[in-house]
């Protein structure tokens, strides 16, 4: 029986509340498909930030290192500065376990109302891949001149080739495997003057290994117009660090509410545990109501089913998700429409995955 160490970081905030429902549904769906879980939990937050000036002990690293895949809730704390708690954790980990993509579904689901008039589940179904460790969000760069009149600041990005080419080709070889064959990159290439007409360059280069995959590129602004213009057009879309994090919160909003989405930071080569979470964050202002939609959380676990290796697994939460969210009389949280509590949509799920089959 397979059986996997899962490293559990709830976080702050929802992230508590949202992740139970996640071990929850992970539990049945193990149960059915005979695959067992380790969870070594981490109590790591932005509350262990307050008491100790650290986001997770000095020997973290080398503690996550020992487990197969990362499942974490949120982190962030009003009082705590965002770029504490983001350095010295989720960056942390996405660079130092070298987690180079970041793969998130857009996907609109049934029974949630969708902002964009006239669509519907289907009409958007698409994937977006972002360059996760270098790019735009570097720490190279500074402040000159200060004090002076001709004070002023650069902020440097980096683009390697081998950390252009291997997000490119990740996007590729995600065109095949989903078996839409067709990618569309984001640029920038006529305004930003050396790193976007080298990205550009590198596009075309990878792509010359899948004659079979149809290319596309769009400027970020037209890009994201078309986003909401016409999504039908995408199948899988791959940007910087910069343009893929914008995109990637687009889309999720395209799809009517960030709580339903799923991230996943991952390093291809599993030479590290790669890392799954909700796009939302620890969202303060519901924390302790009981009411947080967990679907983002749950759809993280399936993403993380996946990357092992347990596609039918994967496959299974999915499912019972769309049967839970079909259903008129579903469980549905207040961002959904409904009154239910994050329990009952939990519960659900769970219950809908044990009598899938
Ligand atoms: P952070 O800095 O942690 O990202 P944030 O305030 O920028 O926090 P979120 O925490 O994602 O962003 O919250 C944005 C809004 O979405 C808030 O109003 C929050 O209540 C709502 N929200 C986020 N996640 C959920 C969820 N799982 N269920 C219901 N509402 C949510
Ligand atoms: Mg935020």
């Amino acid at each position: 029986m397979p059986n996997y160490r899962i490293a559990v970081l709830p976080g702050d905030g929802i992230g508590k509340e949202v992740m139970p429902e996640a071990l929850k549904v992970l539990d049945s769906v193990g149960k059915l498909c005979g695959i067992s879980f380790d969870y070594n939990h981490f109590d790591w937050s932005c509350e262990t930030w307050l008491k100790t000036g650290q986001m997770m002990p000095e020997d973290g690293m080398g503690q996550l290192s020992q487990n197969d895949a990362i499942l974490l809730g949120a982190v962030g704390y009003p009082g705590v500065p965002d770029h504490l708690s983001l350095w010295g954790l989720l960056l942390k980990i996405r660079r130092e376990f070298d987690q180079y993509v970041n793969l998130r579904p857009v996907r609109l689901l049934p029974g949630i109302p969708c902002p964009l008039a006239n669509k519907k589940p289907g009409d958007v179904d698409f994937w977006i891949v972002r360059e996760n460790v270098e790019g735009e969000y570097s720490q190279i760069g500074g402040r000159f001149a200060e004090g002076t009149e001709a004070e002023g600041v650069v902020q440097s990005a980096v683009f390697t080739k081998l950390g252009t080419d291997r997000i490119l080709r990740y996007a590729f070889e995600l065109a095949r495997k989903i078996g839409r064959p067709h990618v569309t990159s984001a640029t920038k290439s006529n305004g930003l003057f050396h790193s976007m007409p080298y990205w550009d360059e590198r596009f075309a280069a990878v792509g010359t290994e899948y004659p079979d995959v149809r290319m596309d590129q769009y400027h970020i602004d037209i890009l994201a117009a078309r986003f909401v213009m016409s999504p039908e057009r995408f199948d899988v879309v791959v940007g910087s660090n910069l343009f893929g994090d914008i995109l990637s919160d687009l889309g999720p909003g395209m799809t009517g509410t960030i709580a339903v989405a799923p991230s996943a930071n991952i390093n291809p080569e599993k030479k590290y545990p790669s890392m799954f979470e909700p796009v939302h964050g620890s969202a303060p202002d519901i924390f302790g109501r009981k009411i947080a939609n967990p679907i983002g959380q749950i759809w993280a676990a399936s993403m993380m089913l996946d990357h092992l290796g347990e596609a039918e697994a994967a496959a299974m939460i999915l499912q019972a998700m769309m049967d839970v969210l079909s259903r008129p009389d579903a469980a549905r949280t207040p961002d959904m429409g409904g009154e239910a509590r994050t329990a009952d949509v939990g519960n659900a799920i769970s219950q809908a995955v044990l009598k899938g089959l």
